[in-house]
Parts: structure tokens; C-alpha cells; sequence
């Protein structure tokens, strides 16, 4: 079979291109216009594979969408091509209405245009899936156990007690609080997961509309490798390792639900492989995490791995660094941040048989130990040298 992957320069699309060559016998085009966002050196392991082909278009240019299409005639589509970050979204949201509504709407029509060529009741018609990846973010947010209890236990002395969080975290009540299933209503609150849930719309009224088989899939929190900096683990990590300042907005009381992204593109693929038409898919990690928690097992896992060189930095204060804990600074919230994030991924177990195979305490001591380990690629993300390839410039 032959995959057409929409952003597969970016963090999660690249691990589902290395997924699928790697472990599979399938062919990969990758369409992606490399944004900031896409970094084709995250795609260096498998580039060589005479089953991985690369096109850098914008999933807004229809023209070069027809041109694409009729030259790799591809078997299934997985989309992932999106502007991605909220920060982002709140200080520039055109570009997220541009490719997230207006680049999915393009996609949508050339993929249907293409698929209306192929001979009706062939295998490969009826094989023939669009699959559109999207975000739990689109479901808005869910009660967070401080509403339960009261807020302020939450707090000692004006600080985050991790202990008390820990209590709070292992009790029953917290378990039983509600998830986001495949029936829960939209409700985006940022203009990321606005755009989102309105090319999750899209995607549905074409399936309704002219019959286009499409499955959509939602997930919770990514982290793993070659993940942008941006984002708040690898942030965390990277900041970390320079001696810097580790931000966490408000009390970092906001709880996400934390997958693997090689666990998500396991997912992906058996989604688009085995998935019925028609069907929506949550897909989650089971590992509901406070971000004050998350930045508190980062620190403790470099205070274990960092070597002494790496520890050897200056702080702000110019005092040297006992614990990685100590660079934890809060700063302000974002606007209209939601709360807690978590994912009823049972369908997923129940129908496809995927479950995660890393916990959150494997998972992210994986990823710690892949930042240590992998300083050139951080390196060529932090000064900009990853675009070069994308502006044909020579190093
Ligand atoms: P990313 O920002 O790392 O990568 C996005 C990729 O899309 C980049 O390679 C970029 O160059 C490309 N792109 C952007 N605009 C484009 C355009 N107009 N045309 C073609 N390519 C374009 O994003 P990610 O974190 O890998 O997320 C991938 C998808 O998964 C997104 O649709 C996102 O909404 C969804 N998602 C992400 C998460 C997460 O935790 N990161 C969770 C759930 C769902």
C-alpha cells in the first residue's frame, strides 16, 4: 500500500513515517510545505528507503494537490499537516484558520476528486481511506479535581506541595472523574483547537455529504523524540540542560493526558490500516499528569542522567546548579487555558486491540535520555541550521 502523509516533516508525522518504513512493507509520499514546524532531518533514518518519496507543498495549493495525487496515485491518506501550537494560535491565529480549515478543505477536495477517478467496486476504491488526525483539545476541557476539592489545598504557603498533588492524584475520586469519549460534544476554547474541531467538521460533512471515506482519530498530549522545543518537555528539557529558567504557567495545576508518540503512530497506522469508515477514535495514554508533576520528573531524571559536564552551568544567579528543580519558575497563565485533559481510549483497546506500551515514567525517561543523547539535532533546532535544507541553502 501506498500512504500519502500530510506533515510528515513535523514531530508526530515523522514518527508515523519512520513507523511505517521501518515496520512495514508500505510506501510513504511525504507532503509537507516545512513550515518552522517541519525538520527534515527528523526524517534522516529512513530518507534512503527506495519506499519513501518527499513533496514540499502547501496542503493549501490545489494545483500541486492534483499534480501530487495523479503522479503517486496513493492507496490512503493520513493527514497531519497543521499548524500546531497554541501559544501560536493566540498571538497569529490566520495562519492556523489558513492550513487547519482552508488547507484540510483543499485537501479534502483533491483527495475526493481523485477518488472519484479510480473505477467504482475496484479493491482499490474500496480500500481507499482518508484519515484526518486531530486533538482531544477540540472537546474543550474537562472538571479538574480542584474543582472537587477545594482549590486552595492545593496550595502551601503560596507554593506547589508535589506531595499533596501525589495524594490527590492516587485517590479514587480523581479515577472516577469524567473522560472525553467519541460521544463528547465539541467545545473548543483556543483558536488552535477551534480550527481543529472545524476540520474534524469538515471531514464528517464530506463522509455524510458525497460518501468520502474518511476516519477521524483524537488524541491526548504527545511527547517523545525530535520534538520542537516549543512544546513543554522537550522545552523543559532543552531550557534545562542551558541552565535556564523551566516557565510553568499559573500553578502548572493544569493536567494533560501524556501518550508516547510511538505508541501514537502504532495507533495511526493500525487506525488507517484496520479502522472502519466512518468511525471516530480517541486514542490516549492513561497517564494523567499535573505539568508541575511533569516538569518535577524531568528535573529528577536529569538530576540522575545528566553527566557532571552536562550539569556544569551557570544560573541566572550565577550560583551552580544543585537540582534541575531549582530552575522552576512560574509565570503568567495562558488566556482561556483549559484545565484537564483526559482521554477514553477504550474504543481503540476494544476494536483494533492497541493499547500504550510505555508508561509515562518509561516513556519519558526514554525521551530525556534521547535529548542527552542527541545534542546535534537540539542544537541544529535551536540556531535555525534545520531550515537550511528547506531554503536550499548549503551549510
Ligand atoms: P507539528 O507542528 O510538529 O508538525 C506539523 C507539520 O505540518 C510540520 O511538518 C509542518 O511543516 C507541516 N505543515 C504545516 N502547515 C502546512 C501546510 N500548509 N501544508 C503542508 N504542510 C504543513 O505538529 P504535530 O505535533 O506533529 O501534530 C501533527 C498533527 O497531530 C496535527 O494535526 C495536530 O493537530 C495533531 N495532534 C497533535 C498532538 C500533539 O500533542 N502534538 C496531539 C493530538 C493531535
Amino acid at each position: 500500500m501506498k500512504i500519502l502523509v500530510t506533515g510528515g516533516a513535523g514531530f508526530i508525522g515523522s514518527a508515523v513515517v519512520r513507523h511505517i518504513i521501518e515496520n512495514t512493507q508500505d510506501s510513504v509520499v511525504n507532503l509537507d510545505k516545512l513550515t518552522y514546524a517541519g525538520n527534515l532531518q527528523s526524517l534522516e533514518s529512513i530518507k534512503s528507503s527506495d519506499r519513501y518519496s518527499f513533496e514540499q507543498v502547501d496542503i493549501c495549493d490545489r494545483a500541486e494537490l492534483d499534480r501530487v495525487f495523479k503522479q503517486h496515485t496513493p492507496d490512503a491518506i493520513m493527514h497531519l499537516a497543521a499548524e500546531s501550537h497554541v501559544d501560536r494560535s493566540i498571538t497569529g491565529p490566520a495562519e492556523f484558520i489558513q492550513t487547519n480549515i482552508v488547507g484540510t478543505y483543499t485537501l479534502l477536495e483533491a483527495a475526493r476528486e481523485y477518488w472519484n477517478t479510480l473505477d467504482t467496486d475496484t479493491p482499490a476504491k474500496q480500500a481507499f481511506r482518508f484519515h484526518h488526525i486531530s486533538t482531544d483539545e477540540v472537546y474543550g476541557d474537562l472538571p479538574h479535581p480542584s474543582d472537587i476539592y477545594n482549590d486552595e489545598c492545593l496550595l502551601v504557603n503560596g507554593e506547589f506541595s508535589s506531595d499533596e498533588l501525589k495524594i490527590k492524584n492516587s485517590t479514587s475520586s480523581i479515577k472516577s472523574l469524567p473522560l472525553f469519549t467519541e460521544q463528547t460534544s465539541y467545545a473548543p476554547s483556543s483558536p488552535y483547537s477551534a480550527s481543529k474541531a472545524s476540520s474534524d467538521h469538515l471531514v464528517r460533512a464530506w463522509l455524510r455529504t458525497y460518501g468520502f471515506p474518511t476516519i477521524i482519530t483524537n488524541c491526548s498530549n504527545n511527547y517523545g523524540p525530535y520534538h520542537f522545543p516549543e512544546k513543554l518537555i522537550p522545552l523543559v528539557i532543552l531550557n534545562a540542560l542551558e541552565g535556564k529558567d523551566l516557565p510553568i504557567y499559573g500553578k502548572g495545576d493544569q493536567i494533560r493526558d501524556w501518550l508516547y508518540v510511538e505508541d501514537h503512530a502504532r495507533a495511526l497506522y493500525k487506525v488507517v490500516t484496520e479502522g472502519k469508515v466512518g468511525e471516530t477514535y480517541n486514542i490516549g495514554g492513561h497517564n494523567e499528569k499535573q505539568n508541575i508533576e511533569v516538569v518535577q520528573t524531568i528535573c529528577e531524571i536529569l538530576d540522575e542522567l545528566a553527566s557532571s559536564e552536562a550539569r556544569d552551568v551557570k544560573c541566572k544567579d550565577g550560583k551552580p546548579l544543585t537540582t534541575y528543580s531549582s530552575l522552576i519558575t512560574y509565570v503568567t497563565d495562558r488566556p482561556g487555558h483549559d484545565r484537564r485533559y483526559a482521554i477514553d481510549s477504550s474504543k481503540m483497546q476494544k476494536e483494533l486491540g492497541w493499547t500504550p506500551v510505555e508508561t509515562f515514567e518509561t516513556g519519558l525517561r526514554k525521551t530525556v535520555q534521547w535529548y542527552l543523547d542527541n545534542q546535534v539535532w537540539c542544537k541544529n533546532v535551536q540556531d535555525g541550521s534545520y531550515q537550511r535544507e528547506r531554503l536550499g541553502i548549503d551549510s
